[in-house]
């Protein structure tokens, strides 16, 4: 297979604008692949960023077969380009294509397809501290009709647009509100999925936790309303006595992400001690209140590490670490950045120069 390449700049790139917004802003280019069930996946091409064409029976609008993936291009301090695990994005995108009953997408060719945009569009990564190209490859179900059951046609297309450093003063403690009518996901169903559904069933309680100050929701497991799962696109970690990083067991329900992985295997390596566990919410909140919690954090690919100040559940709030940053997140945050940006040692073999 070979990407056909169609440059809206034959003779000279594209350049990012000095102002963007994050998922607002597109690079000058997008990858496309159709797949039909007599041609598997064929027409592989980058082209000029521009609409789709759908029809309006398309099962990806009705019945929301659709998925997608979120990682990112880092302007190295030698000037080259870094992608960060980009094939634990590429594999976690074919188990979610097979859990929503999409194709899977040929691994090699979905890097070289990552890896010639992101080319292509290379002046669209910033080089502001910090910032980064945000890559969105999605699938989408295309088949125009309304009867029930799989598409037959799908589209899959990666787009990217400039992101500026989540933390424009440093890490900034945010502030969660822990659900305690609404639930996210329940095992069995497709939690563990990345498609645009578990969104979509998370907005109504995402609205009405910042209505009361909150920016995010912490998701308690859907069958007792007990054990943790997540935050909002982030997985969550505990650390006790500055020392143990404690994060929920991969469930079934909750997101396996990728920061995650990274900070388990990390973080050991930084000093410090890991586990999964089941994680009760009123043991947590008890740690909290008696201080054997020392810092709590979200992670996710978006902001990296986003150290949580506040918690608040039926009424209470929970302060921790005095609604400061502590060191166990900027530690973390610090070597983490410092492999994508190529300033710490690439230890583990992380990253994926282009
Ligand atoms: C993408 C996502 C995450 C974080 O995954 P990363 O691979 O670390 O970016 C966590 N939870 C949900 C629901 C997500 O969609």
């Amino acid at each position: 297979m070979t990407i056909t390449i169609n440059s809206k700049h034959p003779n000279e790139r594209g350049t990012c604008p000095a102002e963007y917004s994050f998922g607002e802003t597109f690079s000058d280019h997008m990858f496309m692949q159709q797949y039909t069930p007599d041609k598997c996946w064929h027409n592989q091409e980058i082209y000029p960023y521009q609409p789709l064409s759908l029809d309006p029976s398309a099962a990806v609008l009705h019945y929301s077969q659709e998925i997608f993936e979120g990682l990112k291009a880092y302007r190295n301090v030698n000037d080259s380009i870094n992608l960060f695990r980009p094939q634990e994005n590429i594999k976690r995108f074919n188990r979610s294509a097979k859990r929503m009953v999409m194709p899977e997408v040929d691994e090699a060719l979905h890097l070289e397809a990552l890896k010639s945009l992101v080319y292509l569009d290379q002046d669209w990564v910033p080089h502001q501290k910090g910032s980064s190209l945000y890559i969105r490859p999605t699938m989408i179900a295309t088949s125009a009709k309304l009867g029930l059951g799989a598409s037959m046609n799908y589209s899959h297309y990666i787009i990217a647009g400039p992101a500026g450093s989540y933390f424009k003063g440093g890490l900034v403690p945010i502030s969660v509100f822990v659900a305690d009518e609404y639930r996210r996901a329940v095992k069995g169903g497709v939690g563990e999925a990345k498609t645009g559904g578990n969104y979509a069933a998370s907005l109504f309680a995402s609205e009405e936790v910042i209505k009361l100050g909150y920016s995010q929701v912490l998701w308690l497991d859907a069958v007792e309303g007990k054990y943790i799962e997540e935050v909002g696109a982030m997985n969550i970690c505990f650390v006790y006595e500055n020392a143990h990083i404690v994060t929920p067991e991969l469930s079934g329900s909750i997101l396996p992400g990728i920061t995650r992985d990274s900070i388990l295997k990390l973080a050991p390596a930084l000093g410090y001690e890991v586990s999964e566990q089941r994680l009760d919410i009123d043991v947590i909140l008890a740690d909290i209140a008696s201080g054997k919690i020392t810092e709590v954090f979200g992670c996710g690919t978006a902001a990296v590490i986003s150290p949580v100040g506040k918690l608040g559940f039926k009424g209470k709030e929970y302060v921790i670490n005095n609604n400061e940053t502590g060191d166990v997140a900027t530690k973390l945050y610090d070597n983490l950045t410092g492999i994508q940006y190529g300033t710490c040692e690439d230890k583990f073999g992380w990253v994926e120069s282009i």
